[in-house]
């Protein structure tokens, strides 16, 4: 069964053509500046280079016409007709407290989703337009919206409710949801899966470091905690978002620098984070760990900084579940950057865990990274969204 996996944001669309059965990736791609100048289509079939194309999408249904006639394509195509797309997977930012697990998409499912728009504003309403366009070109096959907040649902209400005012929580449900729920709940059965544990037995701590960052406890299978909040600027330093800061310094630094709300906000999503703390010399932990080890202290700083946070989660987890039986790591920083991985676990000794630096020299690949006898076993497991979207469409359109 082929599902097209559609992750839409406002101006751009990543896709993937997975044969779900085989878990082949057919082809991906991405469409950039979508309704903007200079529109670039970038395909690539299994097994070949990447295809650029310089070509202007003036609306998402373009875009994905672009992407269909790619696909089908009598020379680079991967399928012979649209016929060959059984299903296709969309992922959704917020599903709010209305969605608890992925649904198969009808009229009434947008409109919960679009209720929820509020709540996500810079993505709802664009992965909205991914699905709609999606339906407009292929009205009969069906479709599936799987959401990043689904698996932070099963949250107690002691760790998604903040310490303000319980009528915001009542009136516009403002509370914690947590993202990457997708990644978190597919590397937490990976994790389970391959130490050959029962996941209903264990307590697990997922480390998704990517470029935005998050960690959650998952207990029996379930999240009990995550660190991003209502919306993802909480939680962990990340590439370019701060995390978690005093709120007080937004009015602080706002006055000083004769900035709105709105500016500040756009600070702590664009131009904080490692990016911020390394006084600019870059998001990209790659570009960060040449700098440092080529001396430059603020680049230091930014890690060093960066670690200590993940450690002090981390701490905070085995404090919520009264215990850990796995810590994973995953996504770009954690499933590739060995000296990140080697300086958040310096903290975990008190674990009765240590980090074993040969196994630790692995990059995207499952393994487990701690010494023998370990108490706790650190992992690397690479997530993988696109396949367990497409897996979560087929087990509802079946
Ligand atoms: P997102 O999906 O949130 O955009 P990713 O999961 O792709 O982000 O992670 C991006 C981060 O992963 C970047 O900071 C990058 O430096 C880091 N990364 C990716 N590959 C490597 C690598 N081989 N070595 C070290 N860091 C890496």
């Amino acid at each position: 069964m082929n599902v097209l996996v559609i992750n839409c944001g406002s101006s751009s669309l990543k896709y993937q053509l997975i044969n779900a059965d085989s878990e082949e990736v057919l082809a991906k791609g991405l469409c950039e500046r979508i309704g903007i100048d200079g529109g670039m289509h970038t395909y690539q079939p299994k097994g070949s280079d990447k295809i650029k194309t310089d070509i202007d999408m003036p609306s998402h249904t373009e875009a994905v016409q672009i992407v269909l006639d790619a696909l089908t394509d009598p020379e680079k195509g991967v399928i012979k007709s649209l016929s060959e797309i059984d299903a296709v997977g969309h992922r959704i930012v917020h599903g709010g407290e209305k969605f608890s697990k992925s649904v198969v998409i009808d009229d009434d499912v947008l409109a919960a989703i679009e209720e929820c728009n509020d709540l996500a504003p810079l993505h709802n309403p664009a992965n909205l337009i991914g699905v709609n366009s999606c339906k407009k070109l292929m009205p009969n096959v069906p479709m599936v919206a799987v959401f990043d907040t689904a698996f932070h649902q099963t949250m107690p209400p002691k760790a998604f409710l903040y310490g303000i005012p319980y009528g915001y929580y009542k009136k516009y449900k403002v509370r914690r949801y947590g993202f990457h729920g997708t990644s978190h709940e597919y590397v937490a059965n990976r994790t389970a899966q391959f130490l050959g544990k029962d996941i209903k037995d264990m307590k697990i701590i997922v480390c998704h470091l990517g470029n935005g960052a998050s960690i959650s406890a998952v207990k029996g299978g379930k999240c009990v905690d995550t660190s991003m909040g209502l919306t993802p600027l909480e939680g962990l330093i990340m590439g370019t978002r701060s995390g978690d800061i005093d709120p007080a310094i937004l009015e602080f630094i706002a006055g000083k620098e004769d900035l709105s709300f709105k500016e500040m906000l756009t600070v702590l999503n664009k131009k904080s984070g490692v990016l911020g703390l390394s006084d600019g010399v870059s998001s990209d932990f790659r570009d960060l760990s040449e700098a440092a080890k080529s001396g430059n202290e603020q680049a230091a700083t930014a890690l060093e900084t960066y670690a200590y946070h993940v450690a002090k989660y981390i701490g905070s987890y085995v404090a919520a579940m009264n215990g850990v039986d796995a810590i994973t790591f995953t996504a770009g920083v954690g499933e590739n950057n060995i000296s990140a991985r080697e300086e958040i676990c310096s903290y975990l000794t008190y674990l009765g865990t240590e980090l074993d630096p040969k196994k630790n020299e692995v990059r995207g690949e499952e393994a487990i990274i701690s010494k023998d006898g370990s108490k706790v076993p650190l992992l690397v497991i690479p997530t993988d969204e696109e396949m367990s979207i497409a897996k979560q469409t087929v087990a509802l359109v079946c």
